[in-house]
């Protein structure tokens, strides 16, 4: 069979522990049998990043923006015990975080759906796509305690001298009290990436905030929401037959309770923090949900959510077996090949990206399975299979759809 060929390369960015054994397993079984694999490889592993001072990083996302789509492995944030583990020279920061930085963008989480691993809310047939706005308000805060009687107040200086000044509490007694922002051009970028991602995916996109209790604060976000989408996207969302929905957060909480899925749910960032883990528990689980990261300019970066799977390393340096469930990293590779194809007008590339996602669908559909799904399946007597085993079950089902 002649594999398909890819124009230009896709940046790969590799990444730590099981996931990584996981990164190789996809590659060999799954991508490289099928497809002249053009990708510029950046080795995101910790030791990697210790070894160039994290200078790795920086250029992987650099190569993103030159070529538009990358496909990432998750990756350890250091924090002390990974300090002694890795013996690094510094405590880095988190790859997601330098990335997102250079990208500037909003991170979609979706779930993926399969028969068999059914949401808690019986109502969902179809994913919710989280969009979280990922700068600013508590995230970027300044609190205080008041331990005595006194007033608090909020002061803004301008660079020429004007003041302004609100008093925020006259303080009685003690208490605590917290300062925030937010940028408009975040905002604006913000929205700009969910209204962009809901027309290359053909979904509606919900907003919730506060507006009515924060008259000023979140009445901007809901404001920039509205004047962007009407200069800019009203023309392209009625020719998609698309709709672009403003409520309240609780308000938009009790609809999605009670909707059917299937469209982008625009989050505050607190809001955002919270709601993506009840969507990704509440879709059985944390191993099912893709996430990819969109800028403004039109760069992607693809993953899956979940992290480095430490505990099943530690097992698998033991030499003893594991059960992984690499879906949502099989599907970062699918999402990053699909754009690349959908970039480049190759549909061979497309296609392909397409039936390993139905191959992947259909292996859990009949019955195979990773433990955790198995755990949680409503398919009654599922076979559990090891990290390697699924993966070849996926090969068998992908080899008979091509
Ligand atoms: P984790 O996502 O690796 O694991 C959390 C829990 O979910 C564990 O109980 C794990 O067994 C289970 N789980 C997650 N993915 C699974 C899978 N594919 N198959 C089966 N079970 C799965 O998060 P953690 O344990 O908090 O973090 C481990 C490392 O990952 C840390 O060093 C952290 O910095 C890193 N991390 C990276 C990313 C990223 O790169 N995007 C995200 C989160 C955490």
């Amino acid at each position: 069979m002649k594999k398909i060929q890819m124009t230009t390369p896709l940046v790969e960015m590799d990444g730590d522990e099981m996931t990584r054994i996981l990164w190789k397993m996809i590659k060999d079984e799954l991508l490289l049998p099928f497809i002249d694999l053009n990708t510029e490889y950046y080795d995101l592993g910790l030791n990697y990043r210790n070894e160039t001072d994290d200078q790795v990083t920086i250029d992987a996302a650099e190569a993103t923006k030159k070529y538009g789509v990358a496909v990432k492995c998750a990756t350890i944030t250091p924090n002390h015990a990974r300090m002694d583990e890795y013996d690094l020279k510094k405590m880095y920061k988190s790859p997601n975080g330098t990335i997102r930085a250079i990208l500037d963008g909003t991170v979609f989480r979706a779930p993926i759906v399969v028969k068999g691993i059914e949401p808690c809310v019986r109502n969902w047939k179809k994913p919710i796509t989280l969009a979280r706005h990922a700068y600013g308000d508590i995230y970027k805060n300044t609190e205080m305690y008041i331990d005595k009687p006194g007033k608090v107040e909020l002061v803004y200086t301008s660079e020429d001298g004007e003041e302004k000044r609100s008093l925020v509490q006259e303080f009685k007694a003690p208490g605590v009290a917290m300062g925030m922002h937010n940028m408009t051009a975040s905002i604006e970028s913000f929205a700009r990436s969910c209204f962009n991602y809901a027309l290359d995916t053909k979904q509606d996109v919900w907003f919730g905030a506060k507006d009515t209790i924060s008259k000023t604060y979140d009445a901007k976000f809901k404001e920039v929401f509205q004047t962007i989408f009407d200069t800019e996207f009203k023309d392209k969302f009625e020719e998609a037959g698309l709709t672009y929905f403003y409520s309240l957060i609780d308000d938009i909480v009790a609809r999605v309770m009670k909707a059917e899925g299937g469209f982008i749910w625009a989050c505050k960032n607190y809001d955002g923090d919270v709601m993506s883990d009840m969507v990704s528990s509440a879709f059985g689980s944390l191993a099912m949900m893709t996430s990819v990261l969109v800028s403004p300019q039109g760069y992607y970066e693809y993953e899956a959510a979940h992290g480095t799977v430490q505990r099943h390393y530690y097992r698998h340096l033991e030499g003893k077996e594991t059960s992984t469930n690499s879906v949502a990293t099989i599907f970062a590779w699918t999402g990053a090949l699909r754009k690349r194809g959908e970039l480049d007008g190759s549909q061979e590339l497309s296609d392909f990206a397409d039936k390993l996602e139905k191959a992947t669908l259909s292996t859990i559909e009949s019955g195979k399975m990773t433990k955790d799904l198995a755990l949680i399946t409503t398919i009654e007597n599922p076979t559990v299979l090891n990290s390697r085993d699924f993966i070849l079950a996926i090969r068998e089902e992908l080899e008979k759809m091509l």
